[in-house]
């Protein structure tokens, strides 16, 4: 912990982690975790900003063993039984909270690890040997604010700390379908192809204003909490950094899950 300078840089990476079977099923978003895990530079911590951690003000997790939080229902039991028994890290939950400047962050203890980050984790890192920490989302944030804050987390990628995103850039369960058969529909395609160029163009605007799509906005980020970690991915892009996409695909009528990697 005291060697905080001897890091490669570590990429920024937001997943698409999906329905909660991802994390049992080997299927191309699963295997495409595992593959990530394995050819990342190997972090010192994990921070995760989950979809699922919605919160009055913005807190991390700051308990020595958080727990594994089973927050879904109507899943098979396989899925209730899986643990992910990583370590917190008391001391890097303190150095967020002072790195960010942009909003009082305040440390939480009773929160843990939710499944769109240990759904993700069990993939990449199967053994939990790396400690992983969580920050909430504002809910009474704006975009541009939320990527703000995100900014200020950037030291951290120099510092062995890999950045996780979990959500889904398109994320409508309204026509949920589970036939894979299923063609996606056109608004969801149009919208995950529109913020794929503008990632590959580095614009950030078009991705903060997305709303301005309108019609396919709207059905894409009905609700926008899985939507914003990949606000927080995109504001830790330095100037000369590529992005690319580990994995990309739209299930479920209505779900993208598209991969990007900042590095
Ligand atoms: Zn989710």
């Amino acid at each position: 912990m005291n060697a905080l300078t001897d890091h490669k840089k570590i990429p920024a990476l937001f997943l698409g982690h999906g329905s909660p079977m991802n994390v049992i099923e080997d299927n191309k978003f699963s295997m495409s975790w595992e593959i990530l895990g394995k050819s990342l530079p190997r972090p010192r911590a994990i921070l995760a900003i989950s979809a699922h951690w919605e919160t009055q003000g913005t807190f991390v997790t700051a308990m020595e063993h958080p727990r594994t939080i089973h927050d879904f229902g109507n899943f098979p039991q396989a899925l209730f039984d899986i643990q992910y028994p990583a370590k917190g890290n008391l001391e890097l939950a303190g150095k967020i909270r002072s790195l960010i400047t942009k909003a009082d962050v305040k440390p939480d203890f009773k929160w843990g690890l939710d499944h769109g980050t240990w759904g993700l984790l069990a993939r990449m890192y199967p053994k939990a040997e790396i400690p992983v920490l969580q920050l909430s989302l504002d809910r009474n944030l704006s975009i541009e604010e939320h990527y703000a804050i995100a900014k200020e987390l950037r030291p951290l990628r120099n510092e062995g700390v890999l950045i996780l995103g979990s959500g889904n850039i398109v994320h409508n369960l309204e026509h949920l379908s589970l036939n894979p058969n299923e063609k996606p529909p056109e608004w969801a395609i149009a919208f995950d192809e529109t913020i794929k160029q503008y990632l590959l163009k580095s614009d950030h605007t078009g991705i903060l204003q997305f709303e301005s799509m309108g019609e396919i906005a709207r059905l894409s980020v009905p609700t926008p909490e899985h939507y914003l970690p990949l606000v927080y991915i995109i504001a830790l892009q330095d100037e000369n950094e590529q992005i690319t996409f580990p994995v990309d695909g739209i299930v479920s009528k209505g779900v993208s899950m598209r991969g990007v990697m900042i590095s």
